[in-house]
């Protein structure tokens, strides 16, 4: 085979995953390509965590006026328009695009930006076509990322094809607030977007298969979350399914056939790998129907393989494929690191804001005599309480009884998207609570509650 061009490494998807591996490599001065066939920034520029947190920010300050008077300032009515919130996303959206590329060319990566094939192994170089042309390395890096998961529920696809189904892709380019909107999943995108439509004045029904909000997160903060976004007006259907889905309405449950009228619907019922067409059995990469197989260096069945962020399908979120990323650097690099899935952090940017790191109580259930739980209300941060009108939250910390570090942590109220990052590092660091205590927290700060829940 003939190759155009040969690289050191060839990285497969322009997302965090990818742009950050590639960042490492050219500041390092490795000869390296990234190839990326729709957007630098991937997902989570583009259509994930940055959009959404643009429409959150509107939905903030929707918020601060509905209760401005309690705050003592009066505010002379408002409206939203969803066409220039969604200008704004934009703006956001290509301001951090714009910096992600200039990040690479600083750094010498050399971007294609065309979709790119693995063929097979030629000498020392693994073979990529992309435009027709092919290109070797002598080492592969997957990060192409997930996209969202669209179950096979009768009218899916007529839905999505008139539009009145929406994935959240298409629901970040909405330019009007539908009056009525139907959310299937209760996982973090849903609840972030039951979160926003409701701030801004739609009907929201958020339709659940299991008995809680928030996956696996910890039951009773769910739950609070849960109490608050329904006293906001968020309608919720717990255990329930869908079972058709027609121009203008939803049905569940499919003995009683119960009809839920609404303009739109948007499906949230997860993510998956995106292995398609990416040529993988040419090379006899094993994976699953969860991504890609990968051991603790990202490394995948094939030597000089690996696989980074959503597309290895072991915790799909930004910080953990920035991580990946840094783990499979520092190994090609031969220095040891390696990542603490039990210390990554999540957080639901919902009014409140949910945020949790490690173990949950229900996940401890069977060693409960070993473990110290630690509750406290959010009103016990003074900081929180001038900043909210709604005082209610709760902050909890589990603590292992023989070494005493913290083993789990999660918060609901506003501020716990910040404050995860210090509960997650005394977590990572294993730092006993003995030596927490020491530390200063300043005054007057959100942050204060974690060490006025571990003296609680
Ligand atoms: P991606 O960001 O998906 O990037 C993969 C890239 O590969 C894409 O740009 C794609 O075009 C490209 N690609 C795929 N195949 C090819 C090919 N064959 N050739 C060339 N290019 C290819 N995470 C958080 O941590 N915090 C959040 O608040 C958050 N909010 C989210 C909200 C939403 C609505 C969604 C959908 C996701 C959110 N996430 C959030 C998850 C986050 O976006 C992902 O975990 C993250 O983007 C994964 O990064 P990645 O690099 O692995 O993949």
């Amino acid at each position: 085979m003939e190759f155009t061009q040969t690289f050191e490494i060839i990285v497969i998807g322009g997302g965090p995953a990818g742009y950050h591996f590639a960042n490492l490599c050219g500041k390092k001065g490795v000869s390296i390509a990234l190839f990326e066939e729709r957007a630098l920034g991937g997902t989570c520029l583009n259509e994930g965590c940055i959009p959404t947190k643009s429409f959150l920010k509107s939905a903030k300050i929707v918020d601060s006026i509905k209760h401005s008077e309690e705050f003592g300032v009066a505010v002379d009515g408002y409206s939203v328009n969803q066409e220039l919130v969604t200008q704004r996303k934009n703006a956001v959206v290509n301001k951090l695009v714009m910096g992600v590329r200039g990040g690479l060319r600083k750094n010498k990566v050399k971007l294609f930006f065309t979709r790119a094939t693995i063929l097979e192994k030629c000498g020392d170089f693994f073979a990529v076509e992309s435009d027709g042309k092919f290109y070797g390395a002598k080492k592969l890096v997957i990060a192409t990322g997930s996209k969202a998961l669209v179950p096979p529920i009768n009218g899916v696809d007529k839905g999505l094809e008139s539009g009145f189904l929406v994935t959240s892709k298409e629901i970040l380019d909405l330019t009007e607030i539908p009056k009525n909107i139907v959310i299937i999943g209760a996982g973090v995108i849903g609840i972030e977007m039951a979160s926003y439509f409701c701030s801004v004045g739609a009907k929201v029904t958020v339709v659940e298969g299991s008995n809680k909000i928030c996956g696996n997160s910890d039951f009773e903060c769910s739950k609070i979350l849960k109490d608050n976004l329904a006293a906001r007006g968020v309608e919720f259907l717990l255990d329930t399914f869908v079972n058709e889905i027609k121009e203008g309405s939803v049905i569940v449950n499919p003995e009683e056939k119960q009809e839920i009228r609404c303009d739109k619907v948007l499906l949230s019922v997860g993510r998956v790998a995106n292995l398609d067409n990416l040529g993988l059995d040419n090379l006899g990469i094993e994976y699953t129907n969860k991504g890609i197989k990968v051991d603790d260096k990202m490394q995948t069945s094939v030597d000089g393989v690996y696989a980074i962020g959503d597309v290895n399908g072991k915790v799909m979120l930004a910080h953990t494929a920035y991580k990946e990323a840094e783990v499979c650097f520092n190994d090609l690099n031969g220095e040891f690191d390696h990542i603490d899935y039990d210390a990554i952090p999540s957080v639901v940017y919902s009014s409140p804001e949910f945020a949790f790191v490690g173990a949950s109580e229900e996940s401890l259930a069977s060693v409960s005599e070993k473990i110290t739980i630690k509750k406290l209300p959010m009103i016990y941060s003074g900081r929180f309480v001038t900043e909210n009108s709604n005082s209610s939250g709760i902050c909890k910390i589990i603590i292992d009884n023989d070494s005493n570090c913290i083993l789990g942590a999660m918060m609901v109220g506003d501020g716990a998207s910040e404050v995860i990052l210090a509960l997650s590092n005394l977590i990572a660091l294993k730092i006993p609570v003995s030596k927490i205590n020491k530390l200063i927290f300043p005054h007057p700060t959100i942050g204060e509650i974690i060490k006025n829940t571990l003296n609680a």
